[in-house]
């Protein structure tokens, strides 16, 4: 069938017969297809949706446009962990050593920050000498030797993604459940985790902004996991107030230390152990919850899981004393103090507005490829539910010029507050669980 038949097809709300997806996305790929016709069904999708077996058939024609790898003769489990992005989510820096230090095997490909979200790679990145382009046999050995690879996606791993991507994001179509559940499954899949845990955001500073998208995009790619013969388990988790107290590089590698020494913030650690728990039951590395729990937490007691995240960082390039000394990291020249003016109990705090002053002082990019500058962020001192008093410190801007108090991006700061009277319920980090 021509291509121009297939954009039909979907424009018109028919569903593709076997092997359709696949010879678009192979046309596309060989350039017998153009940008245009490829733009075209794109947008169709967007409108039409496509169902599991049309979905599972575009992922599927994703992995196999480039390498899959495999780690099936390795005897412990292989992990990932995916989150769909927020602010301050700095999940993957505590999570992937605790699990390492846990007993499993942890094969994880990061993206770079975009927008108000951040990336793990530009964290990591945010210390000197870290190189996190490995080729896929570096990343393969790095997993079988050290049992801990984390790296910039690779090129060689569903490439068909990163072009379909890339299109998607000039063409105003990145925003399609089956779209993204292929783009992001194809990558998990082509990694060679047999079990993922996807942490799916949900709230102001997240991709999805309702419970019910969230849970689409969870079943959707618990699915397509589960296809592939993966052991796939999606939380979803609020992403209304950011994560944790810092959103910026350095700060939230620093934070992350701090978290995996036991301290850092109860909510941040509280995650990686509720995300951490369960893909270690998926992925039979513990039969319960409540062992998987215990086990995690002992990795904090026990500083296994910061002597991981030290070997990590020095495999990468970068000096062990960066987790060592994370205070010894470059400062941003300027510390403003953000003070409430009012007495109050913090109702939200604005996952978004706080992504976004983060984004504008130099910590995100507002288009691909951008610089970004990793001393600068927002360190927060309290949290929704929090009862303050007028004079208090509400958190402190590092930035590269001087702000001025109670201007510009520090009043932008101060709007990210809404106050209540009197206490507030807070809501729950997790708000549900999809096997
Ligand atoms: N992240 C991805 O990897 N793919 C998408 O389509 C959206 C977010």
């Amino acid at each position: 069938m021509r291509a121009v038949d297939l954009i039909n097809k979907k424009r018109t709300g028919l569903r593709h017969g076997h092997g359709e997806i696949a010879s678009l996305v192979a046309g596309y790929l060989r350039n017998d297809i153009p940008d245009y016709q490829m733009s075209a069904w794109l947008m169709a999708v967007c409108w039409r949706g496509l169902d599991a077996v049309e979905t599972a058939e575009l992922t599927r024609a994703l992995v196999e446009s480039g390498q899959q790898l495999s780690f099936s003769d390795l005897t412990m489990p292989v992990v990932d962990k995916h989150s769909t992005g927020g602010v301050g989510d700095k999940t993957t820096l505590v999570l992937v050593p605790m699990l390492a230090a846990a007993g499993c095997a942890v094969a994880k490909m990061s993206g770079r920050g975009l927008g108000h979200t951040g990336g793990t790679i530009d964290k990591l990145e945010a210390i000197a000498g870290v190189n996190t382009e490995l080729g896929i046999s570096d990343f393969a050995a790095a997993v079988r030797t050290r049992g801990i690879a984390v790296s910039a996606q690779s090129p060689d791993l569903a490439p068909g993604d990163g072009r379909l991507y890339a299109l998607r994001d000039v063409t105003g179509t990145v925003e399609s459940i089956p779209l993204i559940a292929s783009s992001v499954m194809s990558k998990k899949i082509a990694t060679g985790a047999r079990a993922v845990v996807l942490d799916v955001k949900v709230g102001s500073g997240a991709f999805m902004k309702t419970l019910e998208g969230a849970r689409n995009l969870s079943r959707a790619m618990v699915d397509l996991g589960s296809a592939a013969g993966l052991a796939v388990v999606a939380v979803i988790t609020s992403m209304d107030q950011p994560l944790g107290m810092a959103i910026g590089n350095i700060v939230e590698v620093q934070e992350a230390v701090a978290t995996l020494r036991g301290g850092g913030s109860s909510d941040l650690l509280e995650l990686c152990v509720i995300l951490g728990a369960e893909v270690m039951v998926v992925s039979g590395a513990a039969s319960t919850i409540t062992e998987a729990r215990t086990r995690l937490e002992a990795t904090i007691s026990s500083g296994d899981a910061h002597r991981c995240l030290r070997d990590l960082v020095a495999s990468l390039g970068g000096s062990p004393d960066a987790i060592d000394h994370p205070e010894t990291l470059p400062s941003a020249p300027w510390q403003t103090p953000v003070v409430a003016t009012q007495d109050g109990v913090v109702a939200r705090i604005d996952a978004l507005a706080i992504g976004e002053v983060a984004m504008r002082l130099g910590a995100g990019r507002a288009t691909k490829g951008a610089l970004i500058d990793p001393a600068v962020g927002i360190v927060l001192a309290v949290r929704a539910g929090d009862r303050v008093k007028a004079g208090q410190s509400l958190g402190v801007v590092h930035s590269r010029e001087p702000l001025g108090s109670g201007a510009g991006l520090v009043s932008e700061v101060m709007a990210a507050f809404t106050w209540s009277a009197t206490d507030i319920v807070r809501e729950p980090l997790v708000l549900e669980v999809i096997r």
